[in-house]
């Protein structure tokens, strides 16, 4: 039954595979022999399959456990080194077709509908260029006549066409339904960086139970989509489970098969992979659900994931608090959110912020600069870059490049660059001067005396005003 290159979503994540997983986790986890294997396999930083990951997340040996964190964020650092991706969502419609009883924004419910206009788009684009955003991630109900790929299509142009002093996005990930070939093809043709769409639960009862009506109820359309986006040409794609719903085990192993299937298939895996979980929304208690997690083992989750796939991106957005956001970017986190707003015409102070159509309550509700001079205090160097996509290092170029460790090499003179652009155009005075040492510190982990000095130059460059330099 369990075929990781079948294109059936009942065969990849078999769910008799995903519970023998579980079952023989659970049995080997106090096995001395076999989890100090696991480890040492771990430590070569290139991945562990499903049924190794599982064991190390069932283990609750403590030394067992630091050394999952240790590792964690030892691989993150070779892969990734210490830049942390920002990125903002950016709500375009709330009217939605689907049941799903964990967001509010499911048909019949009483929340306010809105559905951006383009100028609206327009406006809250420029908003988001004025806090120094440089990438989105476009979110949107389903409803195929409320809101069509057409206006996904033409929402993406106008996002893409605003140029705004200095400010522009330059790449706009896309997390809409699950579609067809056809309209994935259509989002590649428009340029979009990843496609981001989360499983929420890969128990198919389960998913069935939470998505009782519309079109998400189909739990192999929905589970097959990925295959289909990259069918479509799209090569970089974001998987992400709604941690909360369901068995945060059965989740794990099945998330994690699920990256084994696309890269059995397409010689690509996960781009990103996101770990949010259920928050309050209107009309929601998250713990009306049967697998809600604590900080802790939320944590652990995602050291495991990211020892699992060394590679991938690893994001947290806004749900989470500063606190808990802290420990999972030493728990291999690469990307965060900042400054979210989950209301359809969030940003502009003209759209109508409207607390109604909000999806979920968001925690860290600190202002982008904030969140900069946070991560920069923290040691880490907060990057605006979106080069490899725009350099075409997408899909098997950009694995190759990032599972050989050479993505350091244009990332982080890339990272420094777009944090001198964010400094000069939008820094409070603050975060500038916290900013401005860091690079200067930063220059020299450098290693090529070449490359030091053109990032030297770019960096002059842009202070008087110039853009646009990359590797
Ligand atoms: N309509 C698309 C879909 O169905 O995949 C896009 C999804 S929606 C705008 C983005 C994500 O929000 C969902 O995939 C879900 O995981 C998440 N979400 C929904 N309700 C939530 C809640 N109460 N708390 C946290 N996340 C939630």
């Amino acid at each position: 039954m369990y075929d990781v290159k079948s294109k059936k979503a009942a065969e990849f994540i078999s769910s008799e595979e995903v519970r023998s997983t579980l079952e023989y986790a659970e049995h080997v986890k106090n096995d001395k022999a076999v989890v100090d294997g696991i480890l040492a396999k771990a430590r070569e930083a290139k991945g562990l399959s499903h049924r190794e990951a599982a064991v190390l997340l069932a283990c609750n040996n403590k030394d067992t456990v630091n050394e999952i964190y240790d590792l964690a964020f030892d691989i993150k650092q070779q892969f990734y080194g210490n830049r942390i991706v920002l990125f903002a969502p950016l709500y375009l419609s709330n009217h939605c077709v689907n049941g799903c009883l964990y967001c509010p924004y499911h048909y019949g419910s009483d929340m306010v509908r809105k559905k951006l206009s383009q100028d609206e788009i327009h406006a809250e684009t420029i908003a988001l260029q004025n806090m120094g955003h440089k990438r989105l991630a476009i979110e949107c109900g389903e409803d195929p006549v409320n809101n069509p790929i057409e206006y996904i299509l033409e929402s993406i142009d106008t996002i893409y066409g605003v140029k705004h002093k200095n400010g522009s996005i330059r790449r706009v990930n896309v997390n809409i339904a699950a579609t067809t070939i056809e309209n994935y093809q259509k989002l590649r043709d428009a340029g979009i960086g990843t496609y981001i769409l989360f499983q929420e639960t890969y128990e198919k009862q389960g998913y069935e139970r939470l998505h009782p009506k519309g079109p998400k109820h189909n739990f192999a359309y929905h589970t097959e989509a990925m295959d289909r986006a990259m069918l479509g040409g799209i090569d970089d794609v974001g998987l992400g489970v709604l941690f909360g719903l369901e068995n945060y085990a059965y989740e794990f192993a099945a998330l994690l098969m699920h990256a084994e299937h696309l890269e059995a298939c397409f010689g690509v895996g996960p781009h990103t992979i996101s770990v949010p979980r259920v928050k309050p929304a209107q009309g929601v208690d998250p713990h009306a659900f049967d697998g809600s997690i604590s900080d802790e083992l939320f944590e652990k989750i995602a050291a495991c994931i990211r020892i699992a796939v060394p590679y991938t991106g690893m994001i947290i957005s806004t749900r989470e608090s500063q606190t808990v956001r802290e420990k999972l970017l030493r728990a291999g986190v690469s990307q965060v959110s900042g400054a979210s707003r989950t209301s359809v015409g969030g940003y502009d102070e003209k759209t109508i912020d409207d607390e109604d159509t909000r999806q979920f309550v968001v925690s860290d509700t600190r202002s982008l600069d904030d969140v900069i001079k946070w991560l920069i205090d923290l040691g880490y160097v907060p990057s605006f870059c979106t080069a490899c996509y725009r350099e075409g290092r997408t899909g098997d170029r950009f694995m190759e490049l990032c599972k050989n460790k050479q993505i350091l090499n244009c990332c982080h003179p890339n990272a420094l660059m777009t944090l001198k652009e964010y400094l000069v155009d939008y820094a409070a005075p603050q975060t500038q001067a916290a900013g401005e040492k860091l690079i200067e510190k930063e220059l020299y982990s450098i290693p090529k005396e070449k490359v030091r000095t053109i990032v030297r130059k770019n960096l002059i460059n842009i202070q008087s005003g110039q853009r646009d330099f990359y590797f």
